[in-house]
């Protein structure tokens, strides 16, 4: 008897008839004679719900209460999922992150798993029992309740795959598989057949929000083959593994765009050993985490720091920053909200000239302002205009036809 575990997203349980088609799903496995255990994500839009909820009440709610409001939404999703499995015959049970064992660190909102107890689900499934998870959430030693960052469903899925050593990790989301574009923004991109860990981090990490970028980084480090599929179409899928082939790997494979990127640029600095620090240790002590950094050659000893941090964090990082340029007695802070990234993601690009000489002129083509790159061996970022941003993606996934790819 093969142990599956299968993750359903949000928009799979939106309303009561989604909840039906998942249970169906849920029980044609079993019928196929595995041992399931399912993860849930909240139904909808549950989770923005509850966060504007809590903010309509507080400018700061507490990390602690913040986690354990989140976390309900998976629970509603669990509950619900559970009891239409038994309505139509079989023996389900739904588990909180908690009971299901996931042990997670106390940095809330994006506490990290640091390993799976997995002998409640062991004695449910003995039972006979469909185990459904809710996703997202975890539970530190002090037994409060964390969260693993939004999209974390994904990631508890493959934890619990890796602690109960299953024979598949599915992911049943809206779209057919991983694309070479949101498939919701570009028309012609194409469903892959597979794609390396590599490849997935990249494209996940820079804002192809199909798979959370910690569920791949586990996946990889478990050697977990992920399917990801449509639950509502019998589609093949994409699978992510790391045996992908050499005509694969010689690609670029897609290209991934963000529209949540503030950039923030601290004008005449000092130039001298430490500065650097004095800037980046108060960000990181205030939880913030700074993504692109680019600073000037300086000219006589004075430069201008630029850095990027997700839009949700613009004002707190201010805060932080503009007492720390007066004391270096930096000249001005200034910021920009009204920023996107757009990311050309390829294992090809290793060692291969031209990949960003291509980027750069197809963006210039469009007429569209280049304000930062970045790059690792498989990905060059630019961050651009963010009303720009949709008008990239199409000209960069055409310059690099990948309409044509499979
Ligand atoms: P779920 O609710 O199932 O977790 P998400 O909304 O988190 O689903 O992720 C699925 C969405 O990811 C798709 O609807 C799609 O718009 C978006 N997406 C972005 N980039 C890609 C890509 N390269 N391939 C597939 N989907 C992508
Ligand atoms: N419900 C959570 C979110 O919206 C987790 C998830 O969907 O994976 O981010
Ligand atoms: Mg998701």
């Amino acid at each position: 008897m093969s142990l599956i575990v299968q993750k359903y997203g949000g928009s799979s349980l939106a309303d009561a008839k989604k909840i039906k088609n998942v249970a169906y799903r849920v029980a044609a496995t079993s019928d196929a004679g595995n041992r399931v255990v399912v993860v849930v994500s909240a139904m909808g839009d549950t989770t923005d719900e509850l966060v504007e909820l809590a903010y309509s009440l507080t400018d700061q709610p507490p990390a602690r209460e913040f986690d354990i409001l989140l976390s309900t939404g998976e629970i509603v999703s669990s509950t619900l999922l559970a009891m239409t499995l038994e309505a139509m015959g079989y023996a389900a049970i739904s588990l909180s992150g908690a009971q299901a064992g996931i042990k997670t660190d106390s940095a809330y909102s994006r506490a990290r798993i640091l390993g799976v107890n997995p002998k409640r689900i062991e004695k449910e499934l003995d039972k006979d029992r469909i185990v459904i998870v809710a996703g997202f959430q975890g539970v530190t030693e002090d037994m409060d309740t964390t969260t693993l960052g939004r999209g974390g469903s994904d990631t508890t899925a493959v934890a619990l795959a890796a602690g109960l050593k299953a024979e598949a990790c599915h992911i049943y989301t809206d779209v057919e598989g991983i694309y070479t574009a949101d498939p919701h923004l570009v028309t012609g991109a194409q469903s892959l057949a597979e794609i390396g860990y590599e490849e997935m981090l990249e494209l996940a990490t820079y804002g192809a929000k199909v798979m959370h970028p910690r569920a791949v980084e586990l996946g990889e480090l478990f050697n977990i083959p992920i399917l990801v599929a449509s639950s509502f179409k019998n589609s093949p899928g994409t699978l992510i593994h790391g045996g992908v082939s050499m005509e694969v790997r010689n690609k670029v494979s897609g290209i991934a765009h963000d529209l949540n990127v503030a950039k923030i640029t601290v004008v005449g600095v000092p130039d001298r050993p430490g500065i650097a620090s004095s800037i980046f240790e108060p960000l990181a002590e205030a939880g913030i985490s700074v993504d692109t950094i680019v600073q000037n050659a300086s000219i006589k000893n004075i430069t201008d720091l630029t850095f990027t941090v997700a839009k949700g964090d613009l004002s707190r990082a201010m805060e932080v920053i503009r007492p720390i340029a007066e004391s270096i007695d930096a000249l001005q802070c200034a910021s920009d909200s009204k920023l996107g990234k757009v990311s050309v993601i390829g294992t090809g690009m290793l060692n291969t000239p031209g990949f960003a000489a291509k980027m750069f002129s197809t963006l210039s083509r469009e007429g569209i302002n280049i304000q930062l790159i970045t790059t690792s061996e498989i990905r060059i970022t630019c961050i651009i205009d963010e009303a720009k941003v949709g008008e990239a993606v199409h000209a960069l996934h055409r310059a690099f036809e990948l309409e044509q790819a499979k």
